[in-house]
């Protein structure tokens, strides 16, 4: 089988194909097609849930990623030993289905474009509430960490330890333990209101400025080297992703963020009304 060409990064949410494989995953098949507009969970990380749909009518149960090794073995999900993207592999969506079906048959993929587009919004949500974060918390900083994108320093890239996005809206935990005060960043007397309140003023204003959103797409395979890129009245962002978005932040409606501290993991749950 050769790396599966994916059609989500642009907002594609159906395609035609022919079915080029199929493995074992558990009890269910894993199918593979040539070319698919499904988003599968992604093994290294696993921040946006899988795409709900159907291939050629049959529900797909779940949607999870492959890696072929050069002597043909597939792995999937967590059971993939290499990191994202290694050399020498075939990176593939596997669509897991309760029947299987034949190499060679043509099939419609179709999916479930209301969850999709739940999911795009919460993705881009979780972006921008990332770099609000990263502005507010910025004069937290004793040492010149890595900047992000706006050219502030990047406290979600140094302290984030889980990303979950979810319909219209996302999960992130972020460690302010040791590891993270060693960089030079203080989180002494954080008062979570204050936070709350001018994350959620600087979102309102991104919102309201109906800044464009895009992916760049530097190759065709599921694997390529994605960036999400918004340009906001700062200036233009961008975030390595491998996930789907809306075209505007104006799409996304109020963008509102809480936030729960709790033995040095910092939570920031992020919701768009
Ligand atoms: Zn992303």
């Amino acid at each position: 089988m050769r790396s599966t060409v994916v059609t989500f990064p642009s907002g594609r949410v159906s395609g035609r194909s022919t079915i080029e494989g199929a493995v074992p995953v558990g009890d269910r098949h894993g199918l593979v097609v040539v070319e698919t507009p499904f988003h599968p969970l992604d093994h290294a990380w696993p921040d946006q849930p899988a795409d709900r749909g159907t291939l050629a009518g049959l529900p797909v149960l779940d949607c999870v990623t492959g890696a072929q090794s050069s002597t043909g073995e597939v792995f999937a999900g967590e059971d993939i030993p290499v990191r994202r993207g290694a050399e020498g592999w075939e990176w593939l969506v596997l669509h897991l289905t309760e029947s299987p079906l034949p190499v060679g048959a043509e099939v419609e993929l179709e999916v479930d474009a209301g969850f999709r587009a739940g999911l795009s919004a919460g993705h881009t949500a979780c972006h921008l509430a990332a770099l609000a974060l990263n502005a507010v918390l910025a004069d937290r900083w004793r040492k010149e960490p890595a900047l992000d994108g706006l050219g502030r320093p990047d406290f979600d890239q140094a302290a984030i330890a889980s990303s979950r996005i979810v319909p219209r809206g996302s999960v992130d935990v972020y460690r302010l333990g040791k590891s993270l005060r060693k960089k030079g960043f203080s989180a002494e007397g954080l008062d979570l209101a204050q936070l709350t309140w001018r994350v959620n003023e600087q979102l309102a204003a991104w919102v309201e400025a109906g800044a464009p959103v895009a992916v760049d797409v530097p190759g065709p395979e599921l694997t390529a080297r994605r960036t999400w890129r918004c340009s906001l009245p700062e200036g233009e962002a961008s975030i390595p992703c491998g996930g789907t978005h809306v075209s505007t932040t104006a799409e996304l409606g109020r963008v509102e963020v809480a936030f729960t501290l709790e033995e040095a993991a910092l939570t920031m749950r992020t919701t768009c009304a």
